[in-house]
């Protein structure tokens, strides 16, 4: 389907393809500082995090591995808990291991939270996060996000691998989606 088909169903674009581009440029370069001499493990949290770890990892001029984590927060209706359930774990060990976790957007920050604490107790020697996207929400709880993209409004966001029933993850945008797809 072509994509300006799809992109008819956006109400309106938050962050443009152009301003991820260069964004993700400027993550990179700050990780390649922040991260020389050392070991990075980046760790996507699927599925929202796909588009970020492919640009990033394109964009980072140095070795870096990637490993993904898949897990679902249980809640009542769109709220998360803060109780996660592993659906996917990581395929390798992460003692002693120079962590980034990769994730899309952050909005209550609990599954953060919680996944941040679990890599930690597994041994790795540092865990860190970056988000490309954060809600306002997130600054009520207590996770350091030290890599952060865009701050948005509180509206329910698609694209750039986030989907809402699992459409709209390929919009090279992010935007918001228009009523009449979910009323
Ligand atoms: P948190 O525990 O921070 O409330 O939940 C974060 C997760 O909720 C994200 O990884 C994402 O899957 C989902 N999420 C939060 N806000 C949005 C949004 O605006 N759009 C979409 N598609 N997913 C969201």
């Amino acid at each position: 389907m072509d994509q300006k088909v799809i992109g008819n169903d956006i109400e309106k674009v938050v962050v443009t393809e152009e301003q991820l581009k260069a964004k993700v440029k400027e993550l990179a370069s700050r990780l390649e500082v922040d991260y020389r001499d050392r070991d990075l493990l980046m760790v996507g949290v699927l599925k929202g995090a796909i588009m970020a770890m492919a640009d990033l990892s394109r964009a980072l001029q140095r070795h870096v591995e990637m490993d993904w984590m898949a897990v679902s927060s249980y809640g009542s209706g769109t709220k998360s808990s803060g109780v996660v359930r592993i659906l996917k774990d990581l395929d390798r060990d992460i003692t002693g291991r120079e962590v980034l976790i990769v994730e899309d957007i952050v909005d209550s920050g609990l599954t953060l939270s919680w996944l941040k604490a679990n890599l930690e107790s597994r041994g790795a020697k540092s865990v860190e996060v970056l988000a490309i996207l954060r809600k306002p929400e997130a600054a009520k709880v207590d996770v350091k996000v030290k890599y952060i993209g865009f701050e948005i409004p509180t509206d329910f966001v698609v694209g750039y691998g986030l989907d809402f029933n699992e459409k709209y993850r390929n919009l090279p945008f992010v935007g918001v989606l228009a009523k009449h797809i979910y009323s």
